[in-house]
């Protein structure tokens, strides 16, 4: 069974949630974003420690302080989690060193076949029940997602999740990286029992994007999301138009489980109107079934035939019987009872006769 399923989020629809800032800047950022994170009770931190960049000249990540921070703040608290990405074994050693919990491929990485391989062997070797979630490439190559998922099952590190945080756009579009759902599906379906977790930030580009891309995310019967959070997004040292505070991310979590509510709710009014709907047919049938009995009672009546003809419900029977629709327990049940309520009728009309000549 998947260590995720531990990480599932009863607060939150059961939804696995990983929320932190996209990189560690500073002590007191570290301690002011987690502080308003934890109110919100989420699955795992998230905190980028070493920054993969396009072109050189960003900030790259803090590296091992960082860590250093991470592990200092977890020693402070029970029960929290933190993952943070790495790209290569160092990285990962030094992750694993400091007690990181869990560790995510980013997409550049995911198209390093190398690198990834490098990062299966070194898990594998040091603690080979690490989770790791496995964001998918940057271009539109599902094989290499695919072929990183292989390249960890195949040495024996099996907590896996797949992380959905869009493809490289190569048209302009109102987000930052293209959703293409579609793709992501493919490997859901290939692969349902592996955790597929939505990056609506990475996807977005812009906070304003988050939720919509949230609820689409649900509507795929999507696992979990994983939400850029910084206490301040204006003054983030990366992507800072995507981040959201700590409390914007508790109000989106909030919405996003009444969403749910009022979909599941409207769907189950529908179905409960169908089946209204059809009982009333039913019903209708079933009156429309004693008249014509009743007729037939008429018919016994005038020619003295006997009302129970045993011979002739048995064949009724055993002719529904034959095409399969219900379980035949139900049958010999529902039409035992009409039958019994159509005899009942028929003798009620004979006993007329028998008022009349008396
Ligand atoms: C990140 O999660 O901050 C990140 C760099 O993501 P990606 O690999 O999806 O670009
Ligand atoms: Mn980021």
């Amino acid at each position: 069974m998947s260590i995720f399923n531990n990480f599932k989020n009863p607060n939150y629809n059961n939804k696995i949630i990983i929320a932190g800032p996209c990189s560690i800047e500073s002590y007191d950022q570290t301690i002011q974003t987690f502080d308003n994170l934890r109110k919100n009770k989420i699955s795992f931190f998230r905190a980028g420690v070493w920054k993969p960049r396009t072109k050189p000249g960003g900030f790259e990540g803090l590296g091992e302080i960082a860590l250093q921070w991470i592990e200092k703040y977890k020693s402070y608290w029970n029960n929290i989690s933190f993952c943070c990405e790495v790209a290569n074994r160092e990285q990962t050693l030094l992750a694993l060193k400091h007690g990181i919990d869990a560790v995510w491929i980013g997409a550049r990485t995911t198209s390093n076949p190398f690198l990834v391989q490098e990062i299966a062997d070194t898990i594998a070797l040091t603690q080979r029940d690490l989770p790791v979630f496995i964001k998918n490439p940057t271009c539109v190559d599902i094989d290499l997602w695919e072929g990183a998922y292989l390249r960890f099952m195949n040495c024996g590190v099996t907590n896996l999740a797949f992380v959905h945080r869009g493809f490289k756009a190569y048209k302009e579009t109102n987000y930052r990286n293209n959703p293409l759902w579609r793709y992501a599906l493919q490997i859901h379906m290939k692969y349902p029992e592996v955790p597929m977790i939505c990056d609506p930030s990475h996807i977005a580009g812009d906070s304003k994007y988050i939720r919509e891309i949230c609820q689409k995310a649900n509507l795929y019967g999507y696992d979990g999301f994983m939400i850029e959070s910084h206490y301040d997004p204006t003054i983030a040292w990366t992507d800072a138009k995507q981040q959201i505070t700590p409390n914007e991310l508790g109000q989106l979590l909030k919405e996003l489980g009444n969403d749910m509510k009022n979909e599941n709710e409207i769907l189950l009014e529908n179905y409960r109107k169908d089946v209204d709907s059809i009982d009333m047919q039913i019903l209708e049938l079933l009156r429309s079934r004693f008249e014509v009995t009743n007729r037939i009672g008429e018919f016994k009546r005038k020619n003295n035939i006997q009302v129970f003809q045993g011979n002739r419900f048995m064949e009724l029977v055993n002719n529904l019987k034959q095409l399969n629709k219900i379980p035949e327990s139900l049958i010999d049940e529902i039409w035992g009872s009409i039958h019994e309520e159509s005899v009942r009728e028929q003798n009620e009309i004979f006993m007329k006769k028998d008022e009349k000549t008396t």
